[in-house]
């Protein structure tokens, strides 16, 4: 089964930040294995800009440095970075100032020749708002121009409102694609597949059968390269409020009538506004420490960013509940953190026990429990109660029935697009499924804005957590309190 590569339509693609860290480690090598892949036709024109002064030619070997060190062994070789280089060229341009503008806009092309015409903003958001209103004074967007937009979108309720307000008043909300680079993640999109290309999973999808589920994203990393960004933002505002709130959508809500970007965002929006707000004693802050290990030479949150006295949380966990008629009843556990024991974001879909159990107390209590591997090793486990072999009388046993994508599809699975280069055709083809809207954007805003100020006024301090743990121990009593335990962070 070797998946199907479909062209797309030739197009002038502009990367406002061309120069700068996402678009070298993630947009450019994106497009280059799109390139090699054999989806760009050849008319494709990628147009890199930002101040500093380069000529095409020293663009291009930025280019070709980045797409060397970051598109990894899914590069192809051979004559096709001398090809891809051929559609590069490099604007100097001030997002804030007159200057390049002009040739930005000779060297864009008629529709007629590039249908599609799109503006990646992968700069501060600062310049979200400038950048727009550039690109209307200068004539530069038309009806079928996209826009690109990078998190954060905003860092509360009334910034993002600002934000969708200075862009609405440039563009329709169908030209803006709001990147939530986890919604282009292979196994992400395989939530929506699982849930609702199979029969098996979906009539027990609901409070009735579901005990309760469980959202994890752990990272290894600290917050080194981003110090200044991130001790502003903590991980509420950089994780939570997108990436695992887009989880929790894709995971809760109801089906949608079809795969379409609207009937699909709606379903997602009904869930965040179904969200209870979170009582206090269910959120969990943390900051990470040094580890006690002396060879370990990372330092802990605060020496990193250089604040003794910084109550930024790099680690939080919540108990969330949604007050609708499918989940009333289960709750949903969610944590992100950094500098954990492990890499991993897994989803774990905990179901009850069966309502009574023949085999006696002997037997012990079963419950199946779904666990979806988003990263690493993407797939899906299902444990299933069986007989404990070779037992005298009826001893169970809980066994995996385990599918990993990779080895499920096989070699001629292929190697599915990573998040970026999906995400980047998608804007390509002008389907928005995969993108925030923006009133999803606010109605996460406006759950998580009350949380935020919630700890500021009771002036709540995270708890310290050892690097290379699995975060505080007060996350664990959050579980214990209700007589469980999280699943899927430990090796
Ligand atoms: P970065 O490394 O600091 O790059 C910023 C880029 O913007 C540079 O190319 C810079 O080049 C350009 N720039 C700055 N001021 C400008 C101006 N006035 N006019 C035109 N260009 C200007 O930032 P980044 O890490 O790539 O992040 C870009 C955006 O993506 C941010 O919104 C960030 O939050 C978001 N993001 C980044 C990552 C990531 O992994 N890096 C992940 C998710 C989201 P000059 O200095 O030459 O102008």
């Amino acid at each position: 089964m070797v998946s199907r590569v479909i062209p797309v339509d030739p197009f002038d693609l502009v990367i406002f930040g061309g120069t700068g860290d996402l678009a070298q480690r993630k947009i450019l090598p994106a497009l280059f294995r799109r390139h090699c892949a054999g989806q760009l036709t050849g008319a494709e024109r990628i147009i890199g800009a930002a101040r500093t002064d380069l000529s095409n030619a020293e663009y291009r070997t930025i280019v070709a440095e980045a797409v060397r060190v970051n598109a990894g062994a899914k590069a192809c070789s051979g004559g096709a970075l001398a090809a891809f280089l051929e559609r590069i060229s490099y604007v100097a341009l001030d997002a804030l100032g007159e200057a390049g503008w002009q040739e930005l806009s000779r060297q864009l092309r008629p529709a007629g020749e590039a249908p599609v015409r799109m503006f990646y903003f992968s700069v501060g958001p600062g310049l979200f708002g400038p950048l727009a209103e550039k690109l209307h004074s200068h004539g530069l967007a038309n009806a079928d121009t996209r826009i690109v937009v990078e998190k954060p979108f905003g860092r509360d309720l009334v910034s993002a409102r600002e934000l969708n307000r200075t862009l609405a008043s440039h563009f329709d909300e169908g030209q803006i694609y709001r990147i939530d680079h986890y919604l282009g993640k292979e196994t992400v999109q395989n939530l929506m597949a699982v849930r609702f290309g199979n029969m098996l999973f979906e009539p027990l999808w609901n409070s009735q059968y579901v005990d309760h589920i469980q959202i994890t994203v752990a990272e290894t990393v600290g917050v080194e390269g981003r110090e200044e960004y991130y001790e502003r933002a903590g991980a509420m505002r950089d994780m939570m409020q997108n990436h695992l709130m887009q989880l929790l959508c894709l995971i809760a809500m109801e089906p949608p009538a079809k795969f379409d970007p609207d009937a699909v965002r709606d379903e997602k929006l009904k869930v965040i506004r179904a969200l209870d707000p979170v009582e206090p004693h269910h959120i969990v802050r943390g900051q990470y420490q040094a580890r006690l290990d002396p060879s370990d030479p990372h330092p802990s949150y605060r020496g990193l960013v250089c604040n003794p006295r910084s109550s930024t949380e790099s680690y939080v966990a919540l108990k969330a509940h949604i007050s609708n008629w499918r989940w009333a009843g289960t709750p949903f556990y969610l944590r992100t953190g950094k500098r954990l024991v492990n890499r991993s974001s897994v989803i774990n879909v905990m179901f009850k026990d069966a309502p009574h159990s023949i085999f006696g107390a002997e037997a012990g209590r079963h419950a199946n429990h779904l666990k979806i591997r988003l990263q690493p090793n993407e797939g899906i486990t299902l444990s299933v109660t069986i007989k404990e072999p070779g037992q005298g009388g009826m001893r169970l046993v809980d066994v995996p029935l385990d599918m990993s994508f990779a080895e499920a599809l096989g070699p001629e699975g292929g190697d599915p697009p990573d998040a970026y280069e999906r995400l980047i055709m998608d804007v390509v083809r002008g389907n928005q499924t995969l993108f925030m809207r923006g009133d999803e954007v606010e109605a996460a805003w406006a759950w998580t804005d009350p949380l935020i100020a919630g700890w500021k006024s009771r002036g709540d301090v995270p708890k310290p957590y050892e690097s290379g743990s699995t975060g505080p121990g007060d996350a664990d009593l959050l579980m214990r309190r209700d007589g469980r335990e999280w699943r899927g962070i430990n090796p």
